[in-house]
């Protein structure tokens, strides 16, 4: 380690990332890395280590011995399977080392937590994790293996009670239905609501299984919710369940597709929300874990303005470093060509979007998510009550 990297959160990054690439076509592009890890570089991240694969027996804590297999089989031989285990054409096309490459999220997320439990630091972040909807027994919504579950379960193996916020635009369905039983980790989602948009679920009335009720949270979002309604969400959940539920260890999801620009989804969230939700995750971390906080990435479909901007604010309030004033100008310049290449819009110069980058939200809509932040918090907050554990 540099002198630069010492106490700095971990980065986790190699060029392994680059491989978990469903094609030029595909919306998770790991084009988002370049100017994203560069950007990172340039505010000041100099701690960053590379992912290694994680093991079959690791990958077993969570996913099926039979479902392994099969990524393995389509790892090698990608052109001539009929599809399986949600592995086929669509969300998540079959490519050559398809194993390695998720192996290698997967382990970058479980080696993340080691560090943290070791001491050796107290915040990392794995910017190409937080495939949270992938299932024990199949790929679901660009995810082949759970990294940000299986980091969960091995700070849960390691005796930590586990908060889980999920702070992707699509419900975290798979960290959900993986912890679905286990009072010891409790899995925070907000997002879109399941209505409009994949995967259809995380309503209210999903709060865990029999033994582990209320340790499952979720608040749906009504199609086009800004800023507002859903820091109110996050910022009167997240610390309520805290002291309710008295986590040792923290695991957050980063999408970005909440964002105004983002293609795939219909939530218009500005930069601003995410400096904010960084903010009060480390403030957790610290009151609540001792500072043990593991973050990922996740979601995120606009590579050059929103995904890199989106992972250094994240980087930013582990470092607890101020805000730059601006995005380096040569940063910009690196990565204008590239966009236009791509048809993508210019990286920006603000860190935070300015207030008037969306309309205002509909009354109507803001007052259903209050209710809904409500409804889902007060039943969470009486099933955790009534169980104490
Ligand atoms: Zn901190
Ligand atoms: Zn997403």
């Amino acid at each position: 380690m540099t002198d630069a990297a010492a106490g700095q959160p971990l980065v986790v990054y190699g060029e392994i990332n680059l491989a978990y690439d469903f094609g030029p076509d595909h919306p998770l592009t790991p084009r988002r890395f370049g100017p994203s890890i560069e950007l990172l570089r340039a505010i000041g991240a100099a701690n960053l280590g590379e992912p290694r694969v994680a093991s079959d027996d690791e990958l077993q804590r969570l996913h099926t011995r039979q479902y392994i297999r099969t990524v393995r089989n389509f790892s090698i031989d990608p052109w001539h399977h009929v599809p399986a285990d949600g592995i086929g054409p669509g969300d998540c096309p079959p490519f050559e080392d398809m194993h390695e490459a998720s192996a290698a999220i997967a382990g970058g997320s479980i080696d993340a937590v080691d560090r943290i439990l070791t001491g050796e630091v107290q915040h990392a972040f794995n910017p190409g994790g937080g495939l949270h909807h992938a299932m024990a027994a199949r790929a679901s919504g660009f995810c082949i293996y759970n990294d940000v579950a299986l980091a969960v379960a091995r700070a849960r193996d390691s005796g930590h009670r586990v908060l889980y916020v999920d702070l992707d635009v699509h419900h975290g369905d798979g960290t959900q239905a993986l912890f679905w039983d286990d009072p010891q980790v409790l899995t925070f989602s907000v997002h879109e609501t399941g209505t409009s948009l994949f995967p259809g679920t995380g309503f209210v009335d999903e709060r865990g299984g029999d033994d582990a009720l209320g340790t499952a949270v979720n608040v749906p979002m009504q199609p086009f919710s800004g800023d507002a309604s859903w820091l109110a969400a996050v910022e009167q959940a997240v610390p309520a369940l805290a002291d309710a539920f008295r986590p040792t260890f923290l695991v957050s999801q980063h999408g970005c597709d909440t964002h105004a620009y983002d293609p795939l989804a219909h939530l218009r969230l500005t930069t601003a929300a995410y400096r904010a939700a960084t903010a009060l995750l480390d403030r957790i971390a610290h009151q609540h874990c001792e500072g043990r906080w593991l973050a990922t990435g996740g979601g995120g479909y606009d590579a050059y303005r929103v995904v890199p901007r989106s992972w250094s604010l994240v980087w930013l309030a582990q470092a607890h470093r101020e805000l730059p004033a601006q995005t380096p100008a040569d940063w910009r310049a690196n990565w204008l060509a590239d966009a236009e290449r791509f048809g993508q819009s210019p990286p920006p110069e603000d860190f935070i979007d300015p207030p008037d980058l969306v309309a205002a939200e509909s009354p109507d809509a803001a007052a259903l998510n209050a209710q809904t932040t409500e409804r889902a918090l007060a039943g969470a907050l009486e099933l955790l009550g009534r169980s104490d554990r």
